[in-house]
């Protein structure tokens, strides 16, 4: 048959890995034996679910054969097989995880790091093989065919005599060179040592023949070699061992080999739970977030088995959105092998399962928060947004789950806390948590009216988040507290005898502010004094319920939506500025004009919002200073 040509993307990760200088290259084995489970996972499956289908589970395996003459590997599986199709498609075409792998790879310094991290597939044997054939017949089908491929060249597809069902992929390993000793490979002792390493929890015996030394019959003193098949996996699922029984060394190595992470989790957390639904997980938070965590390609969910038979491999159901970056699985007797993806969204055990694994996630997250501060912070640091977001989301349905799990960065120390803590450290007369907004910690610590309210020694929470303001909204209050944005207007924090004195002082000043405020044509709602400012002239507060910050985040999204904040412009009643001001009024109402534009302008730079003519108000500033 005509070769034919890899689809582009293929063409170019492959390459990728004829040339991969990569030094775990071992990890063919992997992917190919993983593929090979796959096959059979899915003809049991078939098996239990459609009568028609005669096979037992003791007669699937997996088999590797070695042919040092010839340098060859070869897998051997009794799984579902394809059919020309199927080969065409599936190995002519990269895989979701290969595109990922390929889109990380674009960057020619990662590029040698990301091919551990991936599933790379079938491909990666290009790494080790100068050849490949792939030898496959469909379950219920007559014919066979043979796959073949030397590389970047393309492939070829024959009808090909083959008793078997299943797939046998032959490997022709690539001569040895000074960097890389493929022969190694051919050494039956390494290849039962990467099996076991990687592949050990696969639940189908792995067999190879071994060599052995063995007494001869009838001698006390004198061996023999002989062959025999050994199965390399231990096969029972790590998750059905007793947490003592394992050691979180193969629990990380499950995860990494799993979830192709190159960190060990930051928790692991097990299960096995026995009631209404009996089941059992293993859960793993992750230690750094994936970096295609907020990409739409990031899909949550976790693995489910019936009884140690895989029925999805990204069940989403089980994990809600904001714990969507917990990796694992669950494994439960009472979930029918039969369930369709439909009926396991309104499946009654599902729930149940769902509901219990939120719950043991939260109670993990707590108590790495009680006793392991520093790791809680990093974890937060990575997932803190997707927490921030669960409680937005929905309507605030599910921030009583949430709100003890958030952190803000605290005026105190600058570093994070929790509501709790903030409220355990409110002064006695303290009603409102107070908070504010901007782009970075150092940049709220800077406005002014954070520095008046420190200044009063309170603690202010520091929101650097666009979804921040939206959570604390959402929230409302935190043990009766309600949050206050300090930027707005309706910040009460002096006594009695003070709000009358600025009271005061703001009727004697009416009239002049009457005036500074047809000069802003508008721009703002009102012009007053205010004592919530220490050493600066002026700043500008939000009246009503969208605050300056909100006004940022929303008009920046892409909508022809606009909305804008409503505005006070507040004047430091203590500043020199005012002395002038009041001058300026009764003697010279133009002069008045520019300052008042001047001082707005000021206003809003501070609040980190554009000016709408800046040559208007240079040229005023220096008109004033000549
Ligand atoms: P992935 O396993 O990530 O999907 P691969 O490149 O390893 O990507 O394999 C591509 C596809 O080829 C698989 O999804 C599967 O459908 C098919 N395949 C690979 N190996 C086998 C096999 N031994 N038996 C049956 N199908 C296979």
């Amino acid at each position: 048959m005509k070769k034919k040509q890899f689809k582009a993307e293929s063409k170019r990760l492959l390459d990728l890995m004829i040339n991969s200088i990569y030094t775990n290259q071992e990890i063919f084995m992997r992917e190919l034996v993983s593929n090979a489970s796959d096959a059979i996972d899915k003809l049991y499956y078939l098996s239990l679910t459609d009568h028609k289908v005669k096979v037992k589970k003791k007669d699937f395996q997996i088999k590797i054969d070695v042919d040092k003459e010839n340098r060859m590997i070869s897998i051997t599986d009794n799984g579902i097989g394809m059919d020309k199709d199927e080969l065409e498609k599936n190995l002519g075409t990269i895989a979701e995880s290969g595109s990922l792998l390929f889109k990380a790879a674009q960057d020619e310094k990662k590029k040698m790091d990301v091919i551990g991290q991936f599933g790379v597939g079938f491909y990666s044997a290009f790494m080790v093989a100068k050849n490949i054939k792939v030898i496959s017949r469909k379950f219920d089908q007559e014919q066979a065919y043979i796959w073949e491929s030397d590389g970047v060249d393309g492939f070829s597809i024959d009808e090909y005599n083959y008793d078997n069902y299943g797939t046998k992929v032959i490997l022709t390993l690539k001569e040895d060179s000074e960097e890389n000793s493929y022969s190694d490979f051919l050494d039956s002792y390494k290849i039962s040592e990467i099996v076991k390493k990687y592949s050990n929890y696969i639940t189908y015996p792995i067999v190879m023949d071994m060599e052995k030394s063995v007494l001869k019959e009838g001698s006390k003193d004198e061996y023999e070699t002989k062959i025999e098949e050994e199965t390399l996996n231990s096969m029972i699922p790590i998750w059905k061992k007793n947490k003592k029984d394992v050691k979180e060394e193969e629990y990380n190595r499950f995860y990494t080999d799993t979830y192709y992470d190159y960190e060990n989790p930051a928790r692991i957390i097990t299960s096995n739970v026995e009631g209404k639904c009996s089941y059992r997980s293993l859960l793993f938070i992750p230690s750094h977030a994936p970096y295609d965590l907020y990409t739409k390609e990031y899909k949550k969910g976790l693995a489910l088995y019936s009884n140690g038979v895989l029925i999805m491999d990204k069940c989403e159901d089980l994990l809600p959105d904001y714990f969507g970056f917990v990796k694992g699985l669950v494994d439960s007797e009472d979930i029918s092998l039969n369930i369709s993806r439909e009926i396991l969204q309104q499946d009654y055990q599902v729930k149940l399962i769902a509901k219990s694994i939120e719950t043991k996630i939260k109670k993990e997250l707590e108590s790495m928060l009680k006793d392991d501060r520093k790791s809680y912070e990093n974890f937060f640091k990575n997932f803190g947004m997707q927490l921030k977001f669960g409680i937005y989301n929905d309507y605030g349905m599910h921030k009583d789950v949430l709100k003890d799990l958030i952190m803000f960065y605290s005026s105190k120390d600058k570093k994070l806390t929790t509501l709790k803590e903030y409220v355990s450290r409110m002064k006695k007369d303290q009603e409102k948590i107070f908070y504010a907004c901007g782009e970075t910690i150092d940049k709220i610590d800077l406005l002014p009216q954070v520095e008046g309210v420190k200044d009063k020694g309170y603690e202010v929470l520091y929101l650097t988040e666009y979804v921040d303001e939206f959570t604390l909204q959402m929230l409302m209050e935190y043990e009766d507290k309600k949050f206050v944005n300090i930027c707005s207007e309706n910040i009460d924090l002096d006594s009695e005898e003070e709000k009358k004195a600025l009271e005061q002082a703001n009727e004697n000043s009416k009239d002049m502010f009457e005036a500074m405020l047809t000069t802003l044509d508008s721009e703002v709602k009102e012009i007053r004094y205010t004592n919530k400012l220490k050493n600066h002239p002026v700043c500008l507060t939000s009246k009503g319920n969208v605050s300056v910050e909100m006004e940022k985040v929303i008009n920046s999204m892409p909508t022809d939506e606009k909305i804008k904040a409503e505005t006070i412009l507040e004047i430091n009643e203590n500043h020199p500025i005012v002395k002038k001001l009041e001058k300026l009024y009764k003697q010279d109402k133009t002069q008045l004009e520019k300052y008042t534009k001047v001082l707005y302008a000021q206003a809003r730079l501070i609040e980190g919002l554009p000016i709408e003519n800046p040559t208007e108000i240079t040229n005023l500033i220096c008109d004033i200073m000549s």
